[in-house]
């Protein structure tokens, strides 16, 4: 069924006006985070299948026409994704786009963070969940804590001015890294922000059970230390925010499954495979890899992107009795 849609602009059935897009460029990774992959035998997309840059450049500039102003780069993990500032440099010169970020491991970032300044990447995400080397090799199977502190040292050093810190919040295990990696980015001027642990890890051993909630997280810091909610009113994102009121700092809470921001989300994502996806917990794909692959014009691209918009999901279904998990988990989506 068609629907019919006068807008020039992505509006879903909700009214809500979508101009986020987030690419994942692979679904490989170097890590094993227990809350995202498998710790081995991974069955990874073949790479015949991955967008070329050219492809996703298309899609982009279609989305582009579109509305879709801010781009964020993800996966598996970006950065090994050969190139890559190559492509930011290709993104960075579509008219309409303004903005585009990258959320990384930060294991390569040591390496490629001049780069990726040079090729005009504006914003960075760092995921780090335990500043304590061996529950960092606990939760992401893998034991290089260093490089990753590295990694956001050489980001800071060579200009990035937006650093956030992704920390996924599971109970039993975060706890005690809180404090630790508020203290962390008080002192280097990141932004710390908890993400609820979500059911979309490889081995399915989310359960409600195990998620740190974000009004918990807030208690604690709290313990220590006086938050000031941030007036968020005028930009729209998942976080709740708060200021230290001593005026060093900010910190996000990112409450996806106990208070999920689906009724403000603007953005929609495309996997490595050029799958469109209109929510992070869609069990539908549209496949724009096979528009584009037969010869489709951008038009059509346009208008079924346009479509999938209309009926994007409502909200994630994580706290209702129907809830379905999707097919693909975090590394092969791109989170
Ligand atoms: N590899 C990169 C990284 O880890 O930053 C980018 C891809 S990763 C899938 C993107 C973000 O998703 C990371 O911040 C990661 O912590 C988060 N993430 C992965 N699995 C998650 C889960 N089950 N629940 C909540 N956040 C998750
Ligand atoms: Fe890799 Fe990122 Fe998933 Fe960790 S969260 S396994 S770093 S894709």
């Amino acid at each position: 069924m068609t629907i019919k849609s006068d807008s020039p602009k992505l509006v879903d059935g909700m009214g809500r006006t979508i101009v986020n897009l987030r690419i994942s460029v692979t679904d490989r990774c170097n890590f094993r985070c227990t809350y995202c992959m498998p710790a081995d035998n991974v069955e990874f997309m073949d790479r015949s299948n991955l967008l070329s840059f050219e492809e996703i450049l298309r899609v982009v500039t279609v989305a582009s026409g579109l509305g879709i102003n801010r781009i964020r780069l993800t996966g598996g993990e970006p950065l090994m994704r050969k190139d890559l500032p190559t492509l930011i440099k290709m993104i960075n010169g579509v008219e309409g786009i303004n903005d585009v970020a990258l959320t990384t491991n930060a294991f390569f970032l040591k390496d490629q963070a001049q780069s990726l300044m040079d090729a005009g990447l504006k914003r960075l995400n760092v995921s780090l969940d335990a500043l304590d080397p061996e529950k960092f090799r606990d939760v992401n199977r893998r034991d290089c804590l260093q490089a990753v502190l590295d990694g956001l040292d050489t980001a800071r050093k060579v200009g990035f001015k937006s650093i956030k810190i992704n920390a996924v919040a599971v109970r039993n295990f975060s706890e005690n890294e809180i404090m630790g990696l508020i203290e962390y980015g008080r002192s280097d001027g990141f932004e710390v922000r908890f993400i609820e642990f979500m059911p979309l890890d490889s081995d399915k051993v989310w359960e409600r059970e195990k998620v740190l909630f974000g009004h918990e997280i807030i208690d604690l810091i709290k313990e220590k230390y006086e938050l000031v909610p941030v007036d968020n009113s005028l930009e729209i994102g998942p976080a709740s925010e708060y200021t230290f009121a001593d005026g060093k700092g900010k910190i996000g809470i990112i409450t996806a499954v106990s208070n999920p921001f689906c009724d403000h989300c603007n953005r929609i994502r495309m996997t490595a495979d050029g799958k469109l996806r209109t929510c992070l917990f869609s069990t539908d794909e549209t496949n724009l890899k096979e528009m584009i692959r037969s010869g489709e014009s951008d038009a059509n691209i346009a208008e079924t992107i346009r479509q999938a918009v209309l009926i994007k999901e409502p909200g994630h279904k994580i706290n209702l009795d129907d809830f379905e998990r999707p097919d693909r988990a975090m590394h092969a989506i791109g989170g």
